[in-house]
């Protein structure tokens, strides 16, 4: 069925209107809601007190067969989930020390839809603040076909009866076949289709989450050989990226994350801890190439910005794309971030220092951890990036004169510097502009039209 038939045979826009209020985060709310949020982390930041994060792997099993993946279902490796009690008390333990965030991910982490329910119940009620899990879509497809309209619509009241704020889907290519073909998941696409119409109806805007590799076109990007052959690389990365936006926005995603390559092979990583880094070829890039893909975001991004919310900051990507390596910041892994690994149970710096071994309690850690430390391993975007963000932040409130000295000396010999503030002040601007990147809200240009409109939706059904 076409997705605007659905939405009429869903009920009036009253009706839907009503759904989405009652899928408990109401659009009026946000304005107050991302002012307070964004105020504490602002302190945070400038008293060293980031808030924290925690991606906890809940399991390794997974039923996709993607080959940029260690856990893919063909690979023959030891499958464990951690006991949903154990991560109960590691949510406790978070919200005690003051942690805001906590990622649910795999494996596939909705392959057992009433474990990962219950854990985002669980942290919804203990108050995490920045809850987010995600999907291969496996569940919108059966037998090479999208499952029932009914049957999605299940699914997705369950997950907006939660306090999930960001709900992420794996899109790893701008061509249909190649995605179903690496996932393993033929149906998949035109079922994730069907489906987001009925997110958004319950109040729920997932992201296109694109792991970006060699696939993207459709046909295989080929390594790079040599200086000369450069600009074949580049261009080939850059239509990829405009297809895969095009894609999704014509799929109906209002939000898009890029997830930066992860193999063993880019970073030198002896042991990793999380098993989604792989040494296959099509997520194996070469320093040089991985800065030519970050230049080729730096161009593409900034054209979609307005069409879709995509949360890749310019201001991190500009240092990585080799712009400018002396702002570049260390990351907060093992500092504010840590990563929980499904085979042992144990926390660690992040996915990539399997080495280090934490322990099994976060408030432990946190008081055993090692603030001075600076690692630049690796781009894991969930750490980098906000990393990248909360230090240019920070750099920028303790040294205003610095700043202000690198803008006058940008005009006369380093114009690096101050991009790299202007990127970082567009990419708050265009943060704020969509809400801190709240998932259960829709993405329109804040218009005086569009505040009158939320204050009027909030005033005729006021939050139960
Ligand atoms: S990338 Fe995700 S869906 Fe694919 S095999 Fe890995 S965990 Fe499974
Ligand atoms: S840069 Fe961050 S995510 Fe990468 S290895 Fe270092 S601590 Fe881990």
């Amino acid at each position: 069925m076409h997705r605007g038939n659905r939405l009429t045979k869903q009920g009036s826009l009253a009706e839907i209107r009503k759904t989405y209020l009652q899928a408990g985060r109401l659009v009026g709310r946000g304005g107050t809601i991302v002012r307070k949020n964004l105020l504490t982390e602002v302190i945070g930041t400038v008293t060293g007190r980031e808030p924290g994060q925690l991606v906890i792997q809940i399991t390794n099993k997974c039923n996709g067969d993607c080959p940029q993946c260690g856990m893919r279902t063909s690979k023959k490796i030891k499958r464990t989930s951690i006991p949903t009690e154990t991560l109960k008390k590691q949510i406790e333990q978070c919200v005690k020390s003051n942690f805001s965030a906590i990622s649910f991910t795999g494996g596939e982490p909705f392959i057992d839809h009433k474990i990962i329910f219950e854990l985002l119940d669980y942290a919804g009620k203990e108050g995490v603040r920045y809850l987010r899990s995600g999907t291969n879509g496996f569940m919108f497809a059966r037998n090479g076909k999208p499952v029932p309209l009914e049957e999605a619509e299940l699914f997705i009241r369950r997950l907006a009866e939660t306090k999930i704020r960001n709900f992420w889907i794996s899109i790893d290519s701008s061509d249909t076949k190649t995605h179903e073909t690496m996932r393993g998941l033929p149906g998949v696409i035109a079922g994730i289709e069907n489906a987001l119409p009925i997110f958004h109806t319950y109040g729920i805007y997932p992201a296109a989450n694109l792991g970006i590799n060699r696939n993207i076109l459709g046909t295989t990007i080929l390594p790079l050989n040599g200086t000369e052959d450069e600009g074949r690389f580049f261009e080939e990365f850059s239509v990829g990226f405009h297809n895969f936006f095009q894609k999704v926005i014509h799929m109906g995603f209002t939000m898009a994350n890029l997830c930066y390559p992860m193999s063993r092979n880019n970073e030198n990583i002896n042991e990793s801890a999380y098993g989604a880094i792989s040494d296959d070829s099509i997520v194996s890039f070469s320093r040089r190439e991985l800065m030519l893909i970050f230049q080729a975001l730096l161009e593409i991004i900034p054209i979609y910005r307005e069409r879709i919310r995509i949360f890749t900051p310019l201001s991190a990507l500009y240092g990585m794309a080799g712009k400018d390596s002396s702002l570049v910041f260390p990351c907060l892994g093992g500092i504010r971030y840590f990563y929980m690994n499904s085979l042992d149970g144990h926390i660690y710096p992040c996915g990539f220092r399997g080495e280090e071994d934490l322990g099994c309690e976060i408030g432990t850690t946190m008081k055993q951890r090692n603030r001075t430390q600076k690692c630049f391993r690796c781009h894991w975007e969930c750490f980098m990036d906000p990393s990248q963000l909360f230090g240019i932040g920070n750099y920028i409130l303790r040294h205003p004169l610095k700043v202000i000295f690198h803008k006058r000396k940008a005009s006369a010999a380093s114009k690096s510097d101050s991009e790299l503030f202007r990127l970082w002040f567009a990419d708050i601007k265009y943060y704020l502009h969509c809400h801190l990147f709240d998932g259960r809200r829709p993405f329109y240009k804040v218009t005086a039209v569009n505040l009158k409109k939320e204050r009027m939706l909030q005033k005729a059904e006021p939050e139960t």
